[in-house]
């Protein structure tokens, strides 16, 4: 009886295996197994890529970055160009396209070349601890980089790759951007205008073991206060035609800020403050100093902070706020603000969240748990913030680690091949759809 049970089922067995993911189409299924396939080739990617220098003011070291990332796209098929940023004393931006199927979805992925590390860092080397890679830009955004190559070439081994259309911006600036940003963007912001998505291939947010999507991030900027007053002897201090003095003005002010703008989702730093018969601010905002007298109504005060919110409307609104309280004045003060723009929001919008949808049903057809979206309060500005208001976007497709930004900075190895599914999946399907251009 067993004997023969076996006999019958086993051609049947043989005939239509049960595929590993149901939801997977058999190239889909192909392109996974590949991914994995392809993990050990991105891990000695990313090990080469570590061990060049390339912080932001290394200009020589980032191009030597672009020199291993390059041959890695043309081999792919993408056409490369390297845009030079000597204007703004940056590397410059390697830029690399892909023509796909006309009318199909066109897809800007986004990464940098450059870390936070320069070469007076004590941090310069990499050790492998295990699953873990501790080395300057192993994850920000080196990993990135490596899983946006792994996630291309898996397709271009499956043949996935040769429908679609995908344009690569690997900017030699992303951690301290040139200056003005209106240069140093300019080309970032024309691919987002060809571009129907934006995919930001930084690090994957796991919070808890749960990995996060992100589709929105705060704006960053910065503001200054100067309050003046009338310097005079500090015992005729809030007499008539004396008045309050500029840092009582200033003090006001903050306290009001304090106070009344409290919102969900804005912050509003004071990082810096004096003030005395002489203030002297840093350009650069990063040091401040006052002289004085104990016994002198101060003639200046002088702070600033940082300043971050989600969408456009909140940010004007709120410097609106913020404009209002500074207008008020004790007697005899004047003040005023100025704000620097850094980073612009990217808000949550419904096409952004769409995207995290799409890459939720790959997850489902995966067999992994669905992502939620990240608290934007949870992630700092990135360059996909310069594109957010013309495309939609996604954040999170390179690898999982933790201490970016400091001689901490781990990427986990074994979120590679999960990340290089994920971008894959999604950039197949992707390139199905149809281009609202
Ligand atoms: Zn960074």
């Amino acid at each position: 009886m067993m004997t023969r049970k076996f006999a019958l089922l086993a051609p049947l067995v043989l005939a239509l295996p049960t595929p590993a993911f149901a939801g997977l189409s058999g190239i889909e299924q192909t392109l996974v197994t590949q991914a994995d396939t392809d993990t050990p080739l991105a891990i000695g990617l990313l090990e080469r890529l570590v061990a060049q220098n390339s912080g932001t003011r290394n200009i020589a070291g980032v191009k030597k970055v672009r020199d291993l990332v390059e041959p890695e796209l043309a081999a792919l098929g993408f056409a490369t160009r390297w845009v030079p940023m000597d204007a703004v004393h940056r590397a410059g931006h390697l830029i690399a396209t892909h023509k796909g199927r006309p009318g199909t979805t066109r897809m800007l992925l986004i990464g940098h070349l450059d870390t936070v590390f320069e070469p007076a860092s004590p941090f310069q080397t990499a050790t492998r601890e295990g699953d873990i890679l501790h080395g300057p830009g192993a994850s920000d955004d080196k990993g990135g980089v490596v899983v946006m190559i792994a996630a291309l070439r898996a397709m271009k081994t499956v043949g996935t790759l040769a429908h679609a259309n995908i344009e690569v911006v690997l900017t030699g600036d992303e951690e301290a951007a040139g200056d003005p940003i209106s240069v140093s963007r300019a080309d970032l912001i024309e691919a987002a205008h060809h571009a129907d998505v934006a995919l930001d291939f930084e690090g994957l947010s796991v919070q808890n073991g749960q990995d996060y999507g992100s589709i929105a991030r705060r704006s960053a900027g910065s503001y200054t206060i100067t309050a003046t007053g009338k310097s005079s002897h500090s015992g005729q201090i809030f007499a008539p035609g004396v008045g309050d003095g500029a840092v009582y003005e200033l003090a006001r002010i903050i306290t009001a800020f304090h106070d009344q703008l409290p919102e969900p989702d804005l912050t509003f730093n004071i990082g810096l403050m004096a003030g005395g018969a002489t203030v002297t601010m840093a350009p650069d905002e990063a040091q401040i100093g006052a002289t004085g007298k104990t016994n002198i109504v101060p003639p200046i005060a002088m702070a600033s902070g940082d300043f971050r919110a989600l969408t456009e409307s909140q940010i004007d609104r709120v410097k609106d706020r913020m404009i209002a309280i500074v207008a008020r004045h004790l007697p005899q003060t004047d003040a005023q603000i100025v704000f620097h723009e850094a980073y612009p929001p990217m808000a949550p919008t419904p096409g952004n969240q769409a995207l995290l949808d799409r890459l939720n049903a790959i997850n489902t057809d995966l067999n992994l748990p669905v992502m939620p979206a990240l608290d934007p309060l949870k992630r700092g500005a990135g360059d996909i913030s310069f594109v957010a208001r013309y495309v939609d976007g996604l954040v999170g497709l390179g690898p999982s680690s933790r201490g970016d930004h400091t001689p901490e900075e781990r990427v986990d190895l074994s979120s590679f091949p999960r990340q290089i599914k994920r971008a894959a999946l999604l950039m197949t399907r992707l390139s199905k759809e149809t281009s609202r251009h």
